[in-house]
């Protein structure tokens, strides 16, 4: 199984996928390949440092989270090599090319990417949207070869089919109280595993986010500490979700952006954790049974 996760700052793989991601890793072994990538350069989150150090930090706090996760990460390049800036990413040409250069480069089975919420009412973060809108327009164009030949010249005379994936949306914190999901991972297992990868990202948990104080957190003196914030902010999200559970939840919706998949298929894949009482999957097979309609 290949899985791609597409999202637009250093941290959001591991506070909405990390955990999934490790309990197909280790039940697949080498039959699971991942790679994450970064759609902004991560320079504008924070209040002391200057954006050129703060970009340089979270890159290196992210190479850490991945050597511990075993999945490699990239940044998004636009197709003349710049990093699209934090806080004002956009759906335009050049990110709608580079993105589909880069699922056509990996050719996952799966993108997970950022929602878009349903509701108006719903916060958003400028960059999730804007990836969650960008993935969901450029969807079609996955195996439309020519579609950005300007940008990325190829030999327009010869064409393969691009394998399109089924595309996921995984939770956002930033939509608080908009979220819905199909399916919910038990992700306990991984739960110390997160704990560590999160804790590479210290710009970010011993700086940033008690400073700017949108997450409701406390700084953490130690590791153990943030283990005890990061168990919180579990417990939150599941109660936001209604899930009735102690343990660490990561939990998904099935788009028809891409492939739409079988009921089955999902119900195989994600085997491992899926946890029933905590998921919809009458309203996932109702709904996939409906997009796919009569045979
Ligand atoms: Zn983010």
């Amino acid at each position: 199984m290949k899985t791609l996760f597409v999202h637009a700052h250093y941290d959001d793989y591991e506070f909405t996928a990390a955990g999934t991601f490790e309990l197909l890793r280790s039940s697949l072994n080498e039959q699971f390949q991942s790679k994450v990538i970064i759609c902004t350069d991560g320079e504008a989150g924070h209040h002391f440092r200057t954006r050129e150090e703060t970009g340089r930090i979270r890159f290196e706090e992210q190479r850490r989270s991945a050597q511990i996760g075993g999945y490699c990460f990239e940044l998004l390049r636009l197709p003349d090599g710049r990093v699209p800036r934090e806080a004002c990413l956009r759906v335009t040409p050049e990110f709608l090319a580079a993105l589909w250069k880069a699922i056509r480069d990996f050719e996952p089975d799966y993108l997970f990417c950022p929602p878009l919420p349903a509701d108006p009412l719903a916060g958003v973060h400028v960059d999730h949207l804007a990836v969650a809108q960008a993935v969901r327009e450029v969807a079609y164009m996955i195996n439309v070869p020519h579609a950005f030949t300007p940008e990325y010249p190829a030999d327009e005379t010869v064409s393969k089919p691009c394998k399109v994936p089924v595309i996921i949306a995984v939770y956002d914190g930033y939509m608080f109280g908009g979220n819905t999901h199909d399916i919910a991972i038990d992700v306990e297992p991984a739960f110390e595993k997160i704990t560590q990868m999160t804790w590479c990202h210290q710009s970010q948990i011993m700086e940033w986010l008690p400073w700017v104080g949108r997450h409701r957190m406390e700084t953490p003196r130690n590791i153990d500490d943030w283990c005890a914030t990061l168990r919180r902010r579990f417990d939150r999200k599941n109660r936001e979700l209604g899930i009735d559970s102690p343990h660490a939840f990561e939990v998904f919706t099935v788009t028809a952006w891409g492939e739409i998949p079988q009921y089955s298929q999902i119900e195989r894949d994600f085997a491992v954790g899926l946890d029933r009482a905590a998921s919809h999957l009458d309203q996932l097979r109702d709904r996939l049974a409906r997009w796919h309609g009569p045979d």
